[in-house]
């Protein structure tokens, strides 16, 4: 079964809101094995939805509407849709009942035109509205299934989840499910970990691979359709590791975490506490340790040492390394992520010192970052990093990456 989504609604096409009801039933439909193929917005119009409808018919075969099934004149969903299939609109009595309910509950005085919210097609489904008004439909034609859900989200999401769901279940004969595991990967390029697995993304028909880049990250989706849960995972199992055995080095986690996540759950894990020594982020690092409960059983503090002479005067930085080398430089780094962690007795201290823009400092282009962290009885270590931002969002990818190297630092 493949289905087509149409939002209905001029307010979306405005720009005055997004649509997200589209992207809640796709994802809904996909943990059923309902393909997704086309999202369709149409205006409060009624031949442009006539219009709309005609083509979803002839290459879908369910049309989930959302909108415009409330009380005023420019909702026309179901009107235009009992035109289109030739079916009366009926009184269906259990959604009167719940309408002069709910108006009684909140003391307002019902008007004519709420009645019509109680009309529903001949012959469908009538999905219960428990937080609003108009009831939802599910109908089936010769050619075709119809869902019509209400627009406001709050409405619609638990209707689906509650009833839409389970009539279209009872509909389809047999389908496979889909299952979806996402890996995130951090300091490659969505091109680079294209190129590297390519040969994978090729090969791939069940599970598929696709890539997404946001915001420094790249994570690859990958879904497997089967109808056993095991095997799926079995199949995803397989494809993830022969993604590993190539770019597992900027592999990071899971799903919807984050790189800060993981890295506050390994130093939590392992009981290992931290400190840091910030220049160019100010204290970004420990402010994102700080939004997680139980930060200080991880944190124990930090010095934001903008200035030289606080890296010199506070964190013993020698001064000819800030002669020599400057404050961006790689034994500035070892040596501020050296002394925090022995000035606050932590087990690592990490660094950030660097050149955040937007111009140039130091004899360095704006961009250029070391970051440095230090262990008890370990190699201290230090990476530099060129970025290629704004003043914020080299701090911000700063940060980050320092993450990616504690998370690295606490994998091994
Ligand atoms: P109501 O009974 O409230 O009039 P309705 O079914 O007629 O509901 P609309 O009038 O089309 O729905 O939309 C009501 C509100 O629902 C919109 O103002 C908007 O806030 C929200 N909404 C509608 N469609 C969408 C959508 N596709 N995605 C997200 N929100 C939506």
């Amino acid at each position: 079964m493949n289905a087509e989504i149409i939002a209905v609604g001029s307010e979306l096409l405005l720009g005055q809101i997004v649509n997200t009801n589209a992207k809640f039933i796709s994802e809904q439909l996909a943990e059923i094995g309902v393909n997704v193929f086309f999202h369709t917005v149409v205006g409060d119009n009624n031949s442009r939805l006539e219009e709309a409808i005609s083509i979803a018919e002839k290459r879908a075969d369910l049309i989930i509407f959302t909108g415009g099934l409330g009380p005023t004149k420019d909702d026309l969903t179901k009107e235009t849709i009992a035109k289109k299939l030739n079916r009366n609109l009926v009184l269906d009595n259990e959604a009167l009942v719940s309408i002069k309910e709910y108006f009684s509950k909140t003391n307002r005085v019902m008007t004519a035109n709420n009645e019509k919210q109680a009309l529903v097609l001949e012959s469908s489904t009538v999905l219960k509205n428990e937080y609003g008004m108009a009831p939802g439909m599910f109908l089936k034609t010769e050619n075709n299934y119809y869902m019509l859900l209400p627009g406001p989200p709050f409405e619609m999401e638990p209707m689906f989840r509650k009833y839409g769901c389970a009539a279209l279940l009872k509909s389809l004969k047999k389908t496979e499910t889909i299952h979806s595991r996402v890996l995130r990967f951090f300091g490659i390029g969505e091109a680079q970990l294209e190129t590297e697995i390519m040969h994978i993304i090729d090969a791939q028909s069940n599970p598929t691979v696709a890539p997404l880049a946001s915001d420094g990250e790249v994570t690859l989706r990958l879904t497997a359709k089967h109808d056993s849960k095991a095997i799926a995972n079995e199949m995803l199992d397989k494809v993830e590791e022969e993604i590993k055995n190539i770019v597992g080095e900027y592999f990071y986690g899971y799903d919807d975490t984050s790189l800060m996540e993981v890295g506050f759950r390994l130093l939590k894990e392992q009981g290992v506490t931290i400190s840091s020594a910030e220049s160019l982020t100010g204290g970004l690092f420990q402010s994102q340790i700080t939004a997680f409960s139980g930060a200080s059983s991880v944190l124990s503090g930090g010095v934001v040492c903008y200035q030289d002479e606080i890296k010199q005067n506070i964190l013993s930085v020698k001064e000819t390394t800030l002669q020599k080398y400057t404050a961006v430089s790689e034994e500035c780094a070892l040596e501020l992520a050296d002394n925090v962690r022995k000035m606050f007795s932590t087990d690592i201290g990490i660094s950030f010192t660097g050149v955040a823009g937007p111009g140039p400092a130091n004899g360095k282009p704006a961009g250029t970052v070391w970051i440095g962290i230090s262990r008890a009885n370990q190699k201290t270590k230090a990476f530099q990093l060129n970025l290629a931002g704004g003043r914020n969002a080299n701090r911000n990818r700063a940060v980050k990456y320092g993450w990616f190297y504690l998370i690295k630092e606490l994998s091994k």
